[in-house]
């Protein structure tokens, strides 16, 4: 970007709307030279802008050989659908300023759910009157998941007919008794949400005796280890697909011993937050819906999976799904004259802005429309198929190899958790050698891996999902750490 100014200048003089005529046979007539002087200067000025970028773009998640973290989704009308947005921008916050943008939002996470193979309690249509919201993130998600959770436990736990001073006390020291809860295979986002509300977070330790998932073992002690502190436990997050290893709690274990905390004590259930950002979407395969036991979820509260993850739909695009929307509405709406309209007041419409944190949002459903309509159920399925099987095909190049490499968990949902090892050593010499193999994986410029602690062995992330990546990327890639592997070991 030598001359900002002059390309400003360039493309202020040329680029006044000026819409090519139609000539009379009905085609578009040629570009005038000065259209095509300020076509190529654009052209001229977005390569110079790469050229300035490029050096920048070190972790470039589309890239076939980045296999750390988690994939950030990117797809052709993944981009097609954010420029349509971009173009019809607007805030679109309740249902008479918006309709379109409302309606295919609740369509288009309709869809999902069936696709996902959700119970119907998270259809818009569905029994218990819940339905979908697009959110930006999965912190969101937990933060705005959490709001109801607080607001619908302090409905049931504070006795009507109360006289106001006398509520507001007990409601304040009601909060300073709540405890949100997660594993400590749980995203930070929970104890971000809970920090946020100025609530109490607990973690349920889980080990590699659990495979770092939540039973309803360890629930069960936690919870009345709380009970005997005095304190109120009212929400919990659960995961399918932790972010350190792809762990999937055990929602049946779960259920069980809430329902029996929740005979136990009046009113005040536990909400459960399901948090399946990144490995929800493998939900689109049915054999991945029945192993992780979907139907149990109805029994859960709320449900979140990022599609800009894993699903081929640019970010941002985070779906969540209550069970009753009321209890998003009862937490968040805050009337306001200038919002008032008989629609709304009807109660026939939808009116976002009461499902969330800000009051404006974007199109996003556009691109989960265009992304759906184009890759269709199969060619998602297909899609995540292809990298869980690329998942398994590394596991077992590193089983082939047990002299240099050992496998903590995995291969689930395109991801293995793998050390180094050698002949007869100590997890602290194994620890050494595996640290400076994920420093040699990561200088040498090749790919990008991610590093993690489980119980004190420190350990490599080795991710495949994202859409570029190939088989032969997953076979040099092997070829590349086996070299760095002996390469260690013989230093
Ligand atoms: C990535 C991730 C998150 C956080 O996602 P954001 O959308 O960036 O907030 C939360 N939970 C899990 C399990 C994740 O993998």
């Amino acid at each position: 970007m030598s001359s900002p100014k002059s390309n400003r200048a360039t493309c202020a003089r040329s680029c006044r709307p000026k819409p090519r005529r139609r000539a009379k046979n009905g085609r578009l007539s040629k570009p005038t030279s000065r259209q095509r002087s300020c076509r190529a200067s654009l052209i001229g000025t977005s390569s110079r802008l790469m050229a300035c970028l490029e050096p920048l773009l070190t972790a470039c998640r589309q890239h076939p050989s980045f296999h750390a973290f988690f994939p950030c989704a990117s797809s052709y009308p993944g981009i097609l659908g954010e420029l349509y947005s971009a173009t019809l921008s607007g805030a679109c916050f309740n249902w008479i300023c918006s309709p379109a943008v409302t309606e295919l939002e609740t369509i288009v996470l309709d869809w999902l759910a069936k696709i996902l193979g959700l119970p119907e309690v998270f259809l818009s249509t569905g029994p218990t009157r819940g339905g979908g919201v697009i959110q930006g993130s999965a912190s969101e998600a937990v933060l705005t998941a959490m709001v109801a959770a607080r607001e619908k436990y302090l409905r049931e736990t504070v006795p009507e007919g109360l006289e106001e001073q006398e509520r507001q006390d007990l409601l304040a020291k009601k909060r300073s008794r709540m405890v949100a809860l997660g594993s400590s295979g749980a995203h930070s986002s929970t104890k971000k949400a809970a920090i946020i509300l100025g609530l109490r977070f607990e973690t349920i330790a889980v080990t590699a005796e659990d495979g770092y998932a939540l039973s309803g073992k360890r629930l069960g002690e936690k919870l009345a280890e709380l009970r005997g502190r005095g304190l109120e436990p009212f929400f919990l997050t659960v995961t399918l697909g932790t972010t350190d290893v792809c762990a999937v709690d055990d929602f049946g274990g779960v259920a069980e011993v809430l329902e029996t905390h929740k005979r136990e004590r009046e009113g005040g259930e536990v909400w459960v937050h399901v948090d399946a950002a990144y490995a929800g979407s493998a939900l689109v395969c049915p054999e991945v819906q029945t192993a992780t036991d979907v139907r149990v979820l109805e029994k859960f509260h709320s449900f979140d999976m990022n599609m800009h993850k894993w699903l081929l739909t640019n970010f941002d695009a985070s779906c969540l799904f209550v069970r009753d929307r009321s209890w998003f509405v009862k937490a968040l709406t805050i009337n306001q004259a200038v919002y008032n309209n008989e629609a709304s007041e009807g109660g026939l419409v939808t009116d976002y802005r009461e499902w969330q944190i800000p009051l404006g949002r974007r199109f996003r459903s556009l691109k989960i429309w265009f992304v759906l309509r184009t890759y269709g159920v199969k060619g998602l399925q297909e899609y995540i198929r292809r990298g869980i099987k690329f998942g398994e095909s590394f596991a077992d190049m590193l089983r082939s190899r047990p002299e240099l490499f050992e496998i903590l968990t995995g291969p689930s949902f395109a991801l293995v958790v793998f050390r180094m090892v050698g002949v007869d050593q100590s997890d602290e010499e194994k620890n050494k050698l595996t640290k400076a193999l994920c420093e040699k994986i990561n200088t040498g410029g090749k790919m990008w891996v991610t590093p993690t602690v489980l119980d004190g062995r420190f350990a490599i992330r080795f991710m495949t999902g994202v859409r570029t990546t190939e088989k032969k990327h997953i076979d040099a890639a092997f070829e590349l750490i086996v070299r760095y592997a002996e390469e260690t070991q013989s230093s």
